[in-house]
Parts: structure tokens; C-alpha cells; sequence
């Protein structure tokens, strides 16, 4: 069993810590113990869920606005909330300067996307002319965008967010408190990284089978049950 710290600052992923793992996500309820579970800790003790989802589809499954990570760590919010992609400024500033300067062509549309956008050119005339207008348009990206190319259509996302990023930016705003990071996911190694390389005490916890390098296991969402209520 992972160590019970004193000033515990939790980060809870969804989707096989907090519910079990089943073939349609949208019926991933959490494990029964854990909605009392997380109303009792949070009345106690800073609390993140993080999830590799929009934090807006865990409103579905919890009930209470919990302080949320969302998309991998590329989102921050609260669930049944507002959430916001967390774009840093070289981003917005290329943003700004890009959506301005969407090639005038005949036939694209832009489509806004909460902080950033993406280009439709299905309605072009001449398709193959089109793209190669919007990728030269593109050339030159900072690192802190990604140009996702899809179906006839171009979208700019944030690049370089992970579970990782995120947990480092919270763990700095509660310097007395002492991580707690339980997970399954590969991207959640990132978040297991990241709180080991900081100068502090942290309780990394990989949640399953599978190689990590967190520093404690649990076997599964009853395991991770009966580690939360030691806290209460
Ligand atoms: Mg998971």
C-alpha cells in the first residue's frame, strides 16, 4: 500500500483508477465507493481528477464540480463547469497572427474552436491547390502549436501540454502540500515524471499491470478505494 502523507494534494485519473475500464466509455460509472469517496477527501484536501477526455464528459459520471485536467493535461476546469484549453502566450500569439491571415480562397471556412480554430476546405474548387495554400500558410508554427490535418480540413492545437505539464504548474501553486498521482494510462507516466523531478516529496501510484516508473502500486479501482479511505 502507497504511504498515507499528511498535506496529501490529490490527482486522480477517471478511467480505470476511479471506474473500472469497460468497452463503451460512456458507461464508465465510477467504482461505488468513490463519489462519497471524493465529496469527503475534497472537503479535506486540494483535488484534481485528470482525464485524457474533455472534462465536460465526466459531468455524465460525477456529480460534483470537481477541479478537472482534461484532454491529456491540454485543459483545465471544473466538471459540470467551465473548462479552457491552457494555451501558453507564443500559442495565442500565433494563433491571433494565423487567424488573421487564413489565405482569402474562395470555398474555406473557418470553424471556431473554444481558443482555437481549424479550416475546412471541402468547398474549394480545387482541393490539391487549396491544401498546399494552407500548408505553406503553416510553414512556419512555433513548437507550442500542432497542425492536425484531417478530412479536407486543418485544425491548430496546442502542442506540448501532457498529464505532466499540468500536475507540475498545480503542484507549484501548493508548495506545502504533497502530490498524490494515481493512475493507469501511459500518458500518465508523464504526470509520474514530471512530480519526481520536482525538489519535493511525492506519492506516485501506477494503478494496474504494466511497466512505470511510479513508485507504488495498486492493483485496481477497489485497491485505489481502500487507499483513499485511509485518508479520511
Ligand atoms: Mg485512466
Amino acid at each position: 500500500m502507497p504511504p498515507v502523507v499528511d498535506r496529501p494534494l490529490f490527482f486522480l485519473d477517471y478511467d480505470g483508477t476511479l471506474a473500472p475500464i469497460v468497452d463503451d466509455p460512456s458507461a464508465a460509472v465510477p467504482h461505488p465507493d468513490i463519489p462519497d469517496l471524493l465529496r469527503r477527501l475534497e472537503a479535506q484536501h486540494p483535488l484534481w481528477i485528470v482525464t485524457g477526455r474533455d472534462i465536460e464528459a465526466l459531468s455524465q459520471f460525477l456529480d460534483r464540480p470537481y477541479r478537472a485536467i482534461g484532454l491529456h493535461g491540454a485543459q483545465e476546469g471544473t466538471v459540470g463547469g467551465e473548462a479552457r484549453q491552457l494555451l501558453p502566450e507564443e500559442a495565442v500569439r500565433a494563433l491571433r497572427r494565423l487567424r488573421t491571415s487564413v489565405p482569402a480562397l474562395e470555398g474555406l471556412q473557418v470553424e471556431e474552436k473554444n481558443q482555437t480554430f481549424a479550416v475546412h476546405y471541402r468547398a474549394v474548387d480545387d482541393e490539391e491547390a487549396a491544401r498546399e495554400q494552407l500548408a505553406d500558410w503553416l510553414a512556419d508554427l512555433p513548437d507550442a502549436l500542432d497542425a492536425v490535418w484531417g478530412k479536407k480540413v486543418v485544425e491548430l492545437r496546442p502542442a506540448g501540454l501532457t498529464k505532466g505539464t499540468a500536475v507540475e504548474r498545480i503542484a507549484g501553486e501548493h508548495p506545502d502540500a504533497t502530490p498524490v498521482y494515481l493512475g493507469d494510462d501511459t500518458t500518465d507516466e508523464d504526470a509520474f515524471e514530471s512530480l519526481q523531478a520536482l525538489d519535493r516529496a511525492a506519492v506516485t501510484v501506477k494503478v494496474g499491470e504494466g511497466t512505470t516508473s511510479a513508485s507504488h502500486r495498486l492493483a485496481g479501482p477497489d485497491a485505489v478505494a481502500d487507499y483513499l479511505r485511509r485518508y479520511l
